[in-house]
């Protein structure tokens, strides 16, 4: 497990400025790899926590099925109460309207300090994608973004887009690699619909919650 990519010179930590970790992510359901990126990146960049921040209506996603909001809300306060550094934000949740990242972050920097460090984590196929999302300009100033890859994802072709998006932006975008975790939403739901255990991928209360409601059950 390791950063490969440690964010420029100029990012490093700096004592008198808060840091903290903002989680994105649809997590439907939330699951270890989640969690696991999180709990290292809280410790590598030295955050104050982090803060987990479920995608209301997920740009880009707004043709797809997507779990009740309130149902992937639970399971991410289920997944993160015993970590006295993580909170869960319903900020997305609370709107109908798709949630972009530019208005979340400007939200969050009204509530924090102007010079708080806001880093934005999320997979690194979104990131890689973030030429197309709202104000992208404006957004690369307003926070730093550190990229989670997992095996399959072709490396040389995320670090090359990586290495563009920073160019073009000047923006600061660190990468996490966890190789040994292969950990996915996409196949816990796939395994749900096909009655396969989905034991030791998530925590024990999400399983439960998952099972009680009776989620991912059809296609
Ligand atoms: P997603 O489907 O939740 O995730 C895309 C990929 O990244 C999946 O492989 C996913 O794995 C992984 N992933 C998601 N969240 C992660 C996290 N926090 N840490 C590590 N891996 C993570 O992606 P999404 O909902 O489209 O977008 C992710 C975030 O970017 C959301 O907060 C979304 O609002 C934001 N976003 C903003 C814009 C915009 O402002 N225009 C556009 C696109 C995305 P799993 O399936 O296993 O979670």
């Amino acid at each position: 497990m390791s950063i490969t990519d440690s964010l420029d010179r100029m990012n490093k930590p700096n004592k008198e400025h808060t840091r903290i970790g903002i989680m994105g992510g649809t997590f439907d359901p939330i699951h270890y790899g989640h969690l696991v990126i999180a709990e290292q990146i809280r410790c590598e960049y030295n955050l104050e926590k982090v803060i987990f921040i479920p995608a209301g209506t997920p740009p880009h996603k707004s043709n797809l099925r997507v779990t009740d909001s309130k149902h992937r809300y639970f399971m991410t306060i289920l997944a993160t109460i015993t970590n006295p550094y993580f909170e869960v934000s319903k900020i997305e949740l609370e709107s109908e309207e798709v949630s972009y990242t530019i208005h979340t972050i400007e939200k969050l920097k009204k509530v924090y300090r102007e010079d708080t460090d806001l880093y934005f984590i999320t997979g690194a196929d979104a990131i890689c994608e973030l030429d197309t999302w709202k104000n992208v300009e404006r957004l690369t100033k307003l926070c730093k973004f550190i990229a989670a890859t997992r095996p399959g994802l072709e490396r040389s072709q995320v670090d090359a887009k990586i290495n563009e998006l920073k160019e073009t932006y000047n923006a600061s975008i660190g990468k996490i690699d966890l190789p040994a975790l292969a950990i996915s939403s996409t196949d816990i739901r796939n395994r749900i619909r096909e009655g396969q255990s989905i034991k030791y991928l998530l925590p024990e209360p999400v399983e439960y919650y998952i099972y009680k409601n009776n989620l991912y059950k059809e296609v």
